[in-house]
């Protein structure tokens, strides 16, 4: 599905494929909507095509090349309706994520729908200077087309000058979307411009994935489903402190965590003791998700217990996994990083059982559904502002895993929504991390003033994992530009973990804290984000019960 984009062939063959989706898709919708209804003029009345990220948007110029070219509409007409039948979620506020295309490269391959996204910026253009007082500038900013890095069309300009509405996928998310990335678009649609916080299903995260806590929650909750009516789950938070509830739900976490440890051995044969916390991180591997801010604590920990072997260490098992987008070098690197840190400490027998690290390969939604129910604590440290929701977050607090996290992405919500006594949350915030970069962010200033950091930073850039090639991580961490920040938030991430392996040895507290985690998790269900979705997007309401259509008998 995602070709190498490093080549001009891979980007080629990534636009015919997108092409080739959209408009089987678009067609096919538009030969049910004839057949049902024979009229082409009230296609926005019973349809809408929802853009998930930029990915599908040529859907826009796909729509209005059949409306106009086939259909015989007028450009105003066919506008008019393409409107109203598109809407956009947008998913990172990273702008070098988002699609544009050279309008070399289209003109070549689709060259009508070239020509009619010409015609769309032209309209849209002219209608803001109608209205006036937007300067030069402000209109090239807006322009679909990017004429500063070559001739480009953004596509993600395109998906909100052509949707009725657009939608973050979390609140600090859809709140930084309209202050950054759309800031000039929020001047002139503002309306436009709304929040969906990202939900998790309950079937597949809890029923399918987990069956011990499927009998548990089966026992303890009432008559209400929690598999339709996630908000059922509150009940639990009136059981969370009975000692007999507690110890039933550590059963539940072991069954998942002996399951998780028999497939490591049998998959890549390392023995992990399920008594020990499990710490998970699970997601694509991306810089800004920060797995090597995760790394330096694991190896700072290594030092530590080194130094102090007599202390009363919380053991740990490390879990990895996630894939690398194929052409992303410093991603792949990382993989590679954690892997030859596992080899490393696994085998330092000083070390014995109070640190395993395990990157497990192939990640998939298969291999969340094994991993996920067995977490004790889960790592969501991205740097705040750069997570637009996260999933996994969710996935993990309803299986009564406690989250390791910044203010970042859905996790707020998490937070809110659980309590901080149930939530690690560390590191610096949006505006903390925009402070620092306004002064001028030093990270070698950070390394200088602290012992811990310099040791790690050193150690992994100078080879102690890597011996056979000392080199092979001297550009991982950046001691000059760092530009997730990790020296800035490793002081706040080690000390917070303490905290977390404290929390852990009570174990009535810890389970205490993590079925408060499962009990608050009811707003996360994906019923609700697609209730909102429907109620505010998609102007669409659910059947009735008469309306449902019949089985057949
Ligand atoms: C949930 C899920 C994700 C998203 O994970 P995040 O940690 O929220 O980025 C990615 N891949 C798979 C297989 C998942 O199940």
């Amino acid at each position: 599905m995602y070709p190498n984009d490093s080549t001009e062939s891979g980007r080629e063959l990534r636009l015919k494929q997108e092409y080739f989706l959209v408009s089987a898709s678009v067609q096919d919708i538009i030969a049910r909507h004839k057949c049902r209804l024979a009229n082409i003029r009230n296609l926005a009345d019973e349809v809408a095509i929802h853009l998930n990220d930029t990915h599908p948007v040529l859907a826009i110029p796909e729509l209005m090349r059949i409306l106009i070219d086939e259909e015989g509409l007028s450009w105003t007409e066919a506008w008019n309706i393409s409107c109203k039948v598109f809407s956009y979620t947008n998913h990172t506020l990273m702008s070098e994520a988002l699609e544009t295309w050279s309008v070399d490269l289209m003109g070549r391959l689709l060259p009508r729908h070239l020509d009619i996204i010409f015609e769309i910026n032209a309209y849209f253009l002219n209608a803001l200077r109608a209205i006036g007082n937007f300067d030069d500038e402000f209109v090239r900013r807006v322009s679909i087309i990017d004429e500063t890095h070559g001739r480009r069309v953004r596509m993600g300009w395109l998906a909100v000058i052509g949707s009725h509405k657009v939608n973050g996928v979390a609140k600090i998310h859809s709140d930084l979307m309209v202050n950054t990335i759309f800031a000039d678009f929020a001047k002139i649609f503002p309306e436009r411009f709304t929040n969906v916080t990202n939900g998790v299903t309950p079937r597949r995260w809890i029923n399918i994935a987990n069956p011990a806590l499927t009998a548990f929650l089966d026992k303890h909750l009432g008559e209400q489903d929690w598999r339709l009516h996630l908000d059922n789950l509150v009940k639990l938070n009136d059981k969370a402190d009975d000692a007999q509830v507690q110890a039933e739900f550590a059963e539940v976490k072991k069954a998942a965590k002996v399951r998780l440890a028999d497939y490591i051995e049998k998959e890549l044969d390392i023995k992990v003791n399920p008594e020990a916390l499990f710490d998970i991180q699970i997601k694509r591997i991306h810089e800004y998700k920060r797995q090597a801010l995760n790394v330096m604590h694991i190896v700072d920990r290594y030092n530590k217990i080194l130094e102090n072997p007599d202390a009363d260490w919380q053991p740990r098992v490390f879990i990895f996994a996630g894939k690398a987008a194929s052409a992303y070098y410093m991603a792949k690197k990382i993989i590679r990083l954690i892997n030859d840190v596992a080899k490393f400490i696994n085998n330092d027998s000083r070390i014995r059982d109070l640190i395993k690290v395990v990157y497990i390969p192939n990640y998939s939604v298969s291999l969340a559904q094994i991993i996920i129910p067995a977490a004790d604590l889960h790592e969501q440290i991205s740097l705040a502002g750069t997570e637009a929701s996260g999933t996994s977050n969710m996935k993990f607090a309803l299986n009564g895993a406690i989250c390791m996290g910044t203010l970042d992405g859905a996790n707020v919500e998490i937070l809110d929504k659980v309590g901080a006594e149930h939530c690690y949350i560390f590191g610096n915030t949006v505006e903390q991390v925009e402070e620092i970069r306004r002064n001028g962010y030093d990270p070698l200033s950070y390394i200088e003033q602290d012992h811990d950091l310099r040791r790690v930073v050193n150690q992994i850039s100078h080879g102690t994992f890597s011996p056979e090639e000392p080199t092979r991580y001297n550009d991982v961490l950046q001691p000059y530009g760092d530009h997730y920040q990790l020296m800035a938030d490793f002081r706040s991430y080690i000390d917070t973990q303490a905290k977390a392996d404290m929390h852990f040895k009570d174990k009535a507290a810890w389970n205490r804290s993590a079925l408060i985690n499962i009990a608050n998790m009811g707003f996360f269900s994906s019923d609700r984000s697609i209730a909102d979705y429907c109620r505010d997007i998609w102007y669409i309401k659910p059947l009735t019960e008469k309306e449902l259509p019949r089985r057949p008998e």
